[in-house]
Order: C-alpha cells, then sequence, then structure tokens
C-alpha cells in the first residue's frame, strides 16, 4: 500500500506542498574515535577524553579506526545501500573555536554508501519509500559551552574526533509526519543494527531539515532553508509546519525565498536566520593527505551482511505472515527490538506456542498501555514474557474469563507476581460446574418471574439481563459460553 495524498497548505493564491529533505548525523556506536584512540563515553569529565589528534597538536596523524568503518558499512546495508568499496576523506575546511584543526575530515565527492532507501510507515497502514543520497564518515567538532560564566566560553573536546555518519536523504518527504515517520524508522534501524544508539536529548543523533514549497502540480522544486538545531522528532514537526507557512506567505506577498541556514528557536517556536547557505566550494575541500583512500574487498562487505539482524521491514513482514497479525499490530511490534523480542518470549513459551493474537492484545493494549502511562520500557517491566504467557494460559484454557483476566494483570503490575498464585489465593477460577451455573440461573429466574414472561412474550433484549445477572451473583466467575448455554435451554 502507499500514499499519494500529500498534505496541502491553503494559500492566498491557491494550494501549496510541502517538499522536505533530511540530513541526519548519527553518532557511531565504538569505544575509540574516528582517528585516534580516545574514549567516547557520553557525560565525562569535559577534555578527559581528548588524545593528542583530536586536540590537533602539530605533527599528529589520523588513524582509522576499523570499527568506525565496519559500522558504516553495516548502516549502509541496512539501509539496503550501495556500498563503495573506494572512498576518499576530504579536508573540510571551516574556522570553530571547537574544532582546533581548522578543518573538519569528512568525505567529499567519494563517500563510503551511495544510494539506498527507508520505507516509512505512515497511517492507516501506508508506506511511502524516501530515497537515501548517500552517507559519508566524518568528524565530530568539539562543544563550547557559555553557561558557566556568562564573560567567558569553555571549550570542551571530548567530542572532537567522534565518528559521525551524515545520512543524507533525497527531497523525498511532503509533509511533518513523513519526516517524522522517516525519523523513527531510521532511528529503528539504527538500534536494531547497533550502529547508533538513537537517542536525540543526548545529541548522538541530530537533524537538519531542507526544506521548500511549491504550488500543486508544479514539478519543480523551490528554494530550500536548511534548519539547524532540532533536537527532537515533535520539535521537527513543528519546525517545518512553520518554516513552509513563513515561505508560502513570503512567496505570496512578492517576496522570495532566499537559500539560508536558519536556526529552531524551541522557545519561541519560530525559526530565525542565521547566516547565508554556504556553498561547497568556500570549503575548499580537497582529499586529506594524511590519510590513504579507503578500500576494502567482497570478503568485507561480506562478513558483515552475513551479521546482520533480521530488521524492522522484514520482521513486520515475518510477524503478519507467521503469526497472522494486522499490520498495526505487527507494526507496533517491531518498532523497538526489545519489544519485538518480548512478544515473541511470550507467543513461544517454554511449554510450547501460544495464540499469537491473543499475546498480541496482552502485549501491546494492556502492557504496553501500563509501561506508557509510566514512562517505562520494556527492560523495566515488572511482569516477565514467562508470567504474561502464564496469564494467556489460564485465559486460553478457560480458568479465568478476559474479564478477572484484567483484575490478575493489575495485581500482577502492583506486585510482580505469577498469575496463578495470584488467581488461587484469590478464588477467581472460573465457574464451568455446569450444575452450580445452573442452580444459579434457576435462582435468578425464580426472583424474576415477571421479566422471564416478558422476555418470552417477545422482548428479546432481556437475555442480557438474565445473563448479567448471573455472572454477579458468581461475581464474574462463571463461565460466560455456558450461562449463555444453560439460561437458552431453561428460558427458550
Ligand atoms: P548541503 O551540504 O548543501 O546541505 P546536501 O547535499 O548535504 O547539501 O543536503 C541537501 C539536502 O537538502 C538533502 O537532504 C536534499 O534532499 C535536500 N534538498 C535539496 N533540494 C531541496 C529542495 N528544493 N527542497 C527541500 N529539500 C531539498
Ligand atoms: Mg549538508
Amino acid at each position: 500500500m502507499t500514499t499519494t495524498t500529500h498534505p496541502v497548505l491553503e494559500g492566498a493564491t491557491g494550494d501549496w506542498e510541502m517538499v522536505i529533505g533530511l540530513e541526519v548525523h548519527a553518532q557511531v556506536i565504538t569505544q575509540a574515535k574516528l582517528f585516534s584512540g580516545a574514549a567516547t563515553n557520553f557525560g565525562a569529565e569535559p577534555n578527559s577524553q581528548v588524545s593528542l589528534v583530536d586536540a590537533a597538536m602539530p605533527g599528529m596523524l589520523p588513524v582509522i579506526n576499523e570499527k568506525s568503518v565496519e559500522q558504516a558499512v553495516r548502516t549502509g546495508l541496512g539501509l539496503k545501500a550501495q556500498i563503495n568499496k573506494r572512498s576518499v576523506f576530504a579536508r573540510k575546511n571551516y574556522f570553530y573555536a571547537d574544532l582546533p584543526q581548522g578543518y573538519q575530515i569528512s568525505q567529499y565527492e567519494f563517500p563510503i554508501v551511495g544510494k539506498g532507501e527507508i520505507v516509512l510507515d505512515l497511517p492507516g497502514g501506508a508506506t511511502r519509500t524516501v530515497g537515501i543520497t548517500r552517507l559519508h564518515l566524518e568528524q565530530d567538532a568539539g562543544k563550547s559551552l557559555h553557561d558557566q560564566d556568562p564573560t567567558r566560553t569553555f571549550v570542551d573536546l571530548n567530542r572532537s574526533g567522534v565518528t559521525l555518519m551524515e545520512i543524507v536523504s533525497e527531497p523525498d518527504m511532503r509533509g511533518p509526519e513523513d519526516a517524522a515517520a522517516y525519523l523513527r524508522k531510521l532511528r529503528a534501524i539504527l538500534r536494531y543494527l547497533g550502529t547508533c544508539d538513537g537517542n536525540m536529548e543526548e545529541g548522538s543523533m541530530r537533524c537538519d531539515v531542507n526544506i521548500s514549497v511549491r504550488k500543486v502540480g508544479d514539478n519543480r522544486f523551490g528554494t530550500r532553508c536548511e534548519v539547524k538545531n532540532v533536537n527532537s522528532i515533535r520539535a521537527v514537526q513543528q519546525a517545518i509546519d512553520y518554516e513552509a507557512r513563513r515561505q508560502i506567505d513570503l512567496i505570496e506577498e512578492g517576496g522570495a525565498v532566499v537559500q539560508e541556514t536558519r536556526l529552531w528557536d524551541p522557545g519561541r517556536g519560530i525559526t530565525r536566520s542565521m547566516r547565508g547557505k554556504e556553498e561547497a566550494h568556500d570549503y575548499r575541500y580537497f582529499p586529506d593527505p594524511d590519510l590513504l583512500p579507503l578500500e576494502f574487498d567482497d570478503a568485507f562487505i561480506d562478513a558483515i551482511r552475513a551479521s546482520l539482524p533480521e530488521l524492522p521491514d522484514e520482521k513486520k513482514e515475518r510477524f503478519e505472515t507467521h503469526y497472522g497479525l494486522s499490520p498495526y499490530d505487527a507494526g507496533v511490534l517491531v518498532a523497538e527490538r526489545a519489544r519485538a523480542d518480548f512478544y515473541e518470549a511470550v507467543v513461544n513459551g517454554a511449554k510450547g506456542r501460544r495464540d499469537p493474537k491473543l499475546c498480541a492484545n496482552w502485549v501491546i493494549t494492556e502492557l504496553f498501555g501500563a509501561l506508557n502511562k509510566g514512562g517505562h520500557d520494556i527492560d523495566e517491566s515488572p511482569i516477565t514474557a514467562e508470567q504474561l504467557g502464564g496469564l494467556v494460559d489460564l485465559i486460553a484454557d478457560d480458568t479465568i474469563s478476559g474479564r478477572i483476566a484484567k483484575e490478575v494483570f493489575a495485581e500482577m503490575l502492583e506486585s510482580g507476581r505469577d498469575a496463578e498464585a495470584i488467581v488461587d489465593e484469590k478464588g477467581l477460577r472460573q465457574v464451568t460446574d455446569t450444575g452450580e451455573i445452573e442452580g444459579i440461573v434457576d435462582a435468578v429466574i425464580a426472583e424474576n418471574q415477571d421479566k422471564v414472561a416478558e422476555y418470552q412474550g417477545g422482548k428479546d433484549k432481556l437475555f442480557g439481563f438474565f445473563v448479567g445477572q448471573v455472572m454477579k451473583r458468581s461475581q464474574g466467575k462463571a463461565n460466560p459460553k455456558l450461562v449463555n448455554e444453560i439460561l437458552k435451554g431453561k428460558i427458550g
């Protein structure tokens, strides 16, 4: 399924559409930096993870970290992308107080990864494929700290030299929902692969948003602006909404969009001009003379390909075909690898396979619902997969009804105890003894002779009343199916 409908923005002169391309900087999970052996732990004491290379001491030479290269290739394979067996590091020259080299080592004409794609999961089960233009490796810069003392700026070089992958998309997105879906999917893929932790709050995944607008039906692109400093998916959506409207108003008032870099101001909910857009030639890119071109062979790529995990799209497909789940349920489960694993552990219990749909309901609606309410991750679940499976078993073999199961589940969340222990202690086992149910049915009939007459006179709706009365008397424990059968037998 694909969507063809794009969101349309109304203007004074007609309808407009948005064109969006994203550049994501993803910090690679490695022990060491791209060209030095310094550590990369988040939150370390400032300047405690800086080698002489990172501090750009004269005469220091960069040495490529093979793990960073592997991670980039791994990510490229996860993005179904072309892996370039030969790529070149280039110097991108610019001045920043927290960039002691005076240039950033990046890749320019020859990136390590070429064209790929990401499939977006959109509301209603629709999908859209967004092209990946390229992925290249580069060094991160340091960080300027302005907060400690208003009269001084400090520089922390811990981040200097950390490996980043810049992942550039084609301008294939058409609205804030697309951009959000892209970032969620990219983050999921990176996390499945173990190449980036995807944590936007800690800055290990950062996003620049390129956006332009054009009249619906126009097949040329408009002039774009690039918005920086957008640190959450929500902020990306807000920045797109704001920026599209700004550009439309500007054009309709007779102005023109100038290509520039803008800054998202989260406090005021606006973008503002930061600097004119620099062109590639401003950076004076040239191949870094300290580094040889990066070359590897098929065996290197094949070994990495052989170690790839099942990725979200494939897992979703398998959950639909193998377990018969709806695309929606499968999508929710595979969004995080740990959640998908948890679900599969519930279905494939120690004693064999459980009903996959029943398990999906309990995992998604009840467990994820409860965890989300408390802001907890799956690995903080007070109920283990085997325990939830135990509850599902009690429902499946009619020991308890679905309604009682919710009570038991609430108690499990509180206490972390097994379902069976709770059911035994509270005497919640479902009554399946027909004699016992018949006794209750007889009592209800005896007490409601008038209603029985009405029912038998044609007021069919009253059947539910009798069922309700019997359930109430049994404290919710009578097996509903038996109650129905016995009642039918007695009052017709
Ligand atoms: P730069 O380094 O100049 O930002 P890149 O090639 O790294 O250029 O990235 C350009 C980004 O802008 C890509 O994500 C691309 O999809 C997007 N883009 C290009 N043209 C447009 C446009 N007219 N409207 C919106 N996005 C665009
Ligand atoms: Mg760029």
